[in-house]
């Protein structure tokens, strides 16, 4: 194929978008013009994700959207959908190149050729990081997971375990924050799990780019309970750079559905983990994931699960109806919930969800903060975070944007925002 434009349609998470980034700077070398997604393009490139049963429907959707609407175009399908759903995306007329997770970081020169190099696994670790958000940037210091969760795929799409080395990371970090982006986002599959089987592991990372990284801001992304050790909790309470932000998956508050889904902590692990948090950076934000449905979860389970919730000091949680998958443990077990049973379940943890937000807003209202204003101009306002992630929002003002700026919060708004 020729260079042209090429456009990306890219699902999922921080790591796809890290990694679309860098895939596309390649492409950029090679001679190709990044344009929207929205825009008439030669080639799409969709960076598929299956981590639920909606996501995989929503890239099917995507692929013949684009094929509809663009009938010159080419579409190439890369990332999680290829390298698991391989022949069911190979056997859609919509797509003309496939490109894995082991292949999709040589799509420049497979374009070239017309043909498929196969000669890496998912042992290999490719650094990524996320450009043109003039804000935030997702820096990939680790990918794939050990764990083997009942209901997870993404072992089978990213493989094991692995991760970059400290040197690059402290490169590419710096490379970021010099080039005026003000936040860097610590990304992976299992972050907590940084430098397994090395000498290194997360807390000399995060103490490395403390000293060495000149970025004003630093941010853990989700991080499993049992490897968030008081150390990285007392490393973040100690820094300037490192915010106070925590996103901590629990999934189920009840240990018996721990079990079932094959996590490796209990409530009690992570009561601890929010404790220590609470205790040294009494405002922090600790979100959590909250899986709901799970096979076999009854009514004492989920009602024992909900009032665990309530009673610990998580600011917010992201609610997730559980969807039964083909490739997962957990299709095996009996006792599936109905999903109109899910959607009541899922209703009362959004409810909770929603008051325990705006409680955390209420504990941060009067205090005065750091926020960052992001660039987007939404019907005349923009937007900015806080350290712990706190939403702010203000009237545009171009000079506002990407800067980091005391603000004095006032009461929430009922969403809730701090408009200022
Ligand atoms: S820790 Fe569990 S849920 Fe998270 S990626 Fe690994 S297997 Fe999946």
């Amino acid at each position: 194929m020729k260079p042209g434009k090429v456009a990306f349609h890219t699902f999922g998470c921080k790591l796809n978008f890290a990694e679309s980034s860098t895939i596309a700077r390649t492409l950029v070398s090679d001679g190709f013009t990044i344009v929207d997604e929205h825009e008439q393009a030669d080639l799409y490139i969709i960076h598929t994700c299956m981590v639920t049963a909606a996501a995989e429907r929503k890239c099917r959707t995507a692929i013949r959207h684009l094929k509809r609407t663009n009938p010159q175009s080419q579409v190439a399908v890369i990332g999680c959908m290829a390298e698991l759903r391989k022949e069911a995306i190979s056997a859609m007329p919509e797509v003309d190149f496939i490109f894995d997770n082991k292949t999709k970081f040589d799509l420049d020169l497979i374009l070239d050729h017309h043909e498929h190099s196969n000669t890496e696994d998912l042992s290999v670790f490719h650094p990524a990081h996320s450009l043109g958000d003039r804000t935030r940037s997702f820096l990939k210091i680790q990918d794939g997971c050990d764990y083997h969760c009942a209901y997870c795929t993404i072992p089978l799409v990213r493989g094991n375990s692995r991760s970059d080395t400290i040197d690059n990371i402290l490169k590419t970090a710096e490379a970021i924050a010099r080039s005026g982006v003000q936040e860097t986002v610590l990304t992976g599959v299992n972050i907590g799990d940084f430098g397994r089987g090395k000498e290194d592991r997360l807390p000399d990372l995060l103490q490395a780019l403390e000293t060495a990284v000149t970025s004003p801001r630093i941010r853990l992304s989700s991080i499993e309970p049992d490897l968030l050790t008081d150390d990285i909790i007392s490393l973040v309470a100690r820094s300037e750079k490192l915010m106070p932000h925590f996103h901590i998956p629990l999934q189920a508050g009840c240990d018996a559905v721990l079990k079932r889904m094959k996590r490796r902590y209990n409530v009690k692990i992570f009561s601890s983990r929010i404790e220590k948090i609470i205790s040294l950076m009494p405002l922090a934000c600790t979100a959590t994931d909250v899986i709901t449905g799970f096979p076999g979860e009854t009514d004492d389970e989920f009602r024992e699960g909900i009032a665990y919730l309530r009673s610990i000091p998580v600011s917010y949680m992201h609610v997730f109806s559980y969807s039964e998958r083909d490739l997962t443990a957990d299709s095996a077990y009996p006792a599936k919930i109905h999903p109109s049973e899910i959607h009541r379940r899922s209703h009362l943890l959004h409810q909770l969800s929603e008051e325990k937000k705006l409680t955390f807003y209420q504990q941060n209202s009067g205090t005065r903060q750091e926020v960052l204003f992001e660039s987007d101009n939404t019907g005349g306002f923009m937007h900015g975070f806080t350290g712990n992630y706190l939403k702010v929002r203000t009237l545009f003002n171009p000079e506002r944007v990407n800067r980091i700026l005391q603000v004095q919060l006032p009461s929430p708004n009922s969403d809730p925002l701090f408009e200022i």
